[in-house]
């Protein structure tokens, strides 16, 4: 039998996916507390989902936070002490936080100027650029040529274009581009992961695209891997919020001004569409309702 993990839709025998225990009550996820001498709402957002990922199987995803940047790793390290109780996540955070702004004090800065999700997302993720994902070629058939061009396929994408309808769609127009090759045959040009992704980010710069519960990757011989829907971040206010979305397709919020280090359910992804996911309404630390639109999308296995 092929190993499942390569190839969702071949169903393998259902295994329940088991969090490891963690916080007072093993089966609701733990949010960051903001800081309010250093803004972490940023960080307190992705660091938020990215545990919740993490936790069904700290092992394996350790190894992948390993390949995306020392950030990952220190993540990924910071994790296992949260579990062992000998850590709070918010120290974690602090840490990984310091080394960022090591790296790069003008990306990353102190105090109330705060980070742009996005700067964090693509250092977080790809900063580590030893390994590549995967190829981008086109294939002519008209002329016979194989060509590998630049762009190739990526763990963060940005969304800029609003004319389509979701980020699935979107995803499948960037992985199959119509072309016309020089010698003037339509052509599509592909990109190609080399192993099928177990994490992709998106970051949305429009408000128009809705988001997909799931997306797709056609992988190397024609195979679909199915990532679902693990998080998103909110922006608005000069502050980000999230949702959480257990394997289990739980919706939880989380706000490390007023939720704190707790997760309010929303319900089960069912009752959301994907465009009311969009944008999230809930209350400020006045109390006072407020709109933030969706400006950071995860996908990942289980
Ligand atoms: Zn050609």
């Amino acid at each position: 039998m092929r190993k499942s993990a390569d190839d969702p839709e071949i169903e393998e025998p259902k295994k329940k996916k088991v969090r490891t225990s963690f916080g007072p009550t093993p089966e609701v996820p733990i949010g960051l507390v903001w800081d309010s001498v250093d803004y972490s709402c940023s960080y307190d957002s992705l660091f938020t989902i990215l545990c919740e990922i993490c936790i069904y199987n700290p092992r394996n995803w350790t190894k992948a936070f390993y390949t995306f940047s020392n950030q990952g790793k220190l993540l990924a390290d910071g994790y296992k002490k949260v579990i062992r109780s000998v850590d709070t996540l918010e120290n974690i955070r602090n840490e990984v936080c310091r080394s960022l702004k090591h790296d790069n004090p003008v990306l990353f800065p102190d105090g109330a100027t705060g980070t742009d999700i996005r700067d964090l997302l693509y250092y977080f993720f790809t900063s580590d650029h030893s390994v590549s994902l995967g190829y981008r070629r086109s294939s002519c058939i008209g002329c016979n040529n194989n060509h590998d061009m630049d762009n190739p396929p990526e763990r963060v994408m940005s969304v800029l274009d609003g004319t389509y309808k979701s980020i699935n769609d979107w995803l499948q127009h960037w992985l199959e581009e119509p072309s016309i090759c020089d010698c003037g045959s339509p052509t599509i040009i592909k990109r190609i992961y080399d192993q099928p992704p177990s994490i992709l980010a998106f970051s949305l710069n429009t408000s128009r695209v809705a988001i997909s519960k799931s997306i797709h990757i056609k992988g190397i011989n024609g195979r679909s891997t199915i990532l679902p829907l693990r998080g998103i971040i909110y922006s608005g206010g000069f502050h980000f919020t999230a949702y959480v979305i257990t394997p289990g397709k739980e919706v939880w919020y989380h706000d490390g001004m007023t939720t704190r280090r707790n997760c309010i359910k929303k319900g089960h992804l069912n009752e959301f569409t994907e465009d009311a996911l969009k944008s999230c309404r809930e209350k400020n630390s006045n109390g006072a309702f407020f709109e933030r639109q969706a400006v950071t999308v995860i996908y990942s296995k289980k």
